[in-house]
């Protein structure tokens, strides 16, 4: 079996998860990350066998001096990988653009750079097969992969025509100790449409939607309240059939497990998944609601986790891994454990 080499430049919240899984792959060998600060995480890291590197060699005395042993730099970890998963933060993946090029490694960078940075935008339930044997891909933000899962799969049985949705976002990560609001809702922007849709349409140009966004004090998921129009008269139970054959997508049925919060879909998480992580996009069962061709609810992203099974397929897209959609889902899903039951 061919055996993809994958790097991690950058070890915070996505780039642990993306390790992690990269790991549970048999077609893709871990070979390190490349962390910028000798903390915690590289403790960790370390004494999980995960190879460290460091941005420049100015670095490797502050990680030496920790007890921490390192592998050489970003440049010696690039020669040694055949794709980077870029999980630095927000807008700094564009400056290393060019280095992973020089190098001649396939990149995938995240939802945080501009479009621009790579030949596509990525969801693999929308577009895998246009991103097979690209260089580069963008894994597309959170907020815009919960989006796209619900789209792309109901557009393939009743057709979407319009999508207007609020989105309800969270302040910060949990580990992150300096970001608010603590005590406000704050628009963002305050003008509509917010970013959201837009990066939607990097990926289904023909599509039309518009998206407002607020910012409210909680870390722990996204929100989304979804109004779309389809081609054809559904009913709720229409809907609740394709979303429970759907991959990546988990019904929450309130009436059945009494949640109703995104507290709630975290603390049943936190008993039977790795770091309470959800992968899947949660859709409110009870708030499923149709009128015609219109169908609204409410849905949840947990953004720590959503695009981890997208950066797993985009690997197999760059490096042509699996030929299909079909192929990629089958066995990054197993692989995570994905729509195991959680409640
Ligand atoms: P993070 O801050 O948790 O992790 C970034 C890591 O990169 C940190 O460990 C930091 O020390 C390191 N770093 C900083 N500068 C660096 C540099 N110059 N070179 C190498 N490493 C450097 O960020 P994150 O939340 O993991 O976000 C990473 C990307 O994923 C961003 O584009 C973000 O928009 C996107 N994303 C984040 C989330 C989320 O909710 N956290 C969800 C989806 C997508």
């Amino acid at each position: 079996m061919l055996v993809v080499r994958v790097g991690i430049n950058g070890y915070g919240t996505i780039g642990k998860r993306v390790a992690h899984a990269v790991f549970l792959q048999d077609d893709m060998e871990l070979i390190g990350v490349v962390k910028k600060t000798p903390d915690y995480a590289a403790f960790q890291a370390q004494r999980a066998g995960i190879g460290i590197y460091v941005i420049k060699d100015d670095d490797i005395k502050k990680f030496e001096e920790k007890g921490i042993e390192v592998k050489g730099t970003l440049n010696d970890l690039l020669s040694k990988v055949d794709v980077i998963v870029d999980a630095t933060p927000g807008g700094t993946g564009a400056k290393y653009r060019d280095l992973y090029v020089s190098k001649g490694v396939k990149a995938i960078f995240q939802g945080g750079e501009k479009p621009n940075v790579a030949e596509r935008s990525f969801s693999t339930l929308c577009n895998y097969e246009e991103a097979l044997n690209k260089n580069s891909l963008r894994v597309v933000s959170c907020n815009t992969t919960g989006l796209l899962r619900l789209i792309c799969t109901l557009h393939k049985t009743f057709g979407v025509e319009s999508v207007r949705a609020v989105i309800v976002r969270r302040a910060a990560d949990p580990k992150e100790i300096k970001r608010g609001p603590i005590n406000a809702i704050v628009l963002n922007p305050p003008t509509i449409p917010s970013h959201h849709g837009e990066d939607v349409k990097e990926v289904l140009p023909w599509l039309d939607i518009i998206t407002a966004a607020v910012v409210v004090p909680t870390t722990l998921m996204h929100v989304h309240n979804v109004m779309l129009k389809l081609s054809k008269t559904v009913t709720r139970e229409d809907i609740i059939s394709v979303l429970e054959e759907s991959p990546r997508i988990i019904l929450v049925s309130s009436e059945a497990t009494g949640i109703r919060s995104t507290a709630e879909i975290i603390e049943a998480a936190r008993e039977v998944r790795k770091r309470g992580d959800v992968p899947e996009l949660v859709v409110f069962e009870d708030s499923i609601t149709t009128r015609g061709n219109e169908l609204m609810l409410f849905q949840a992203i947990h953004q720590e986790s959503i695009v981890i099974p997208e950066n797993i397929d985009a690997i197999r897209a760059v490096t042509g891994l699996a030929p299909t959609a079909e192929a990629t889902i089958s066995i990054t899903d197993s692989s995570l454990g994905l729509k195991a039951p959680l409640w």
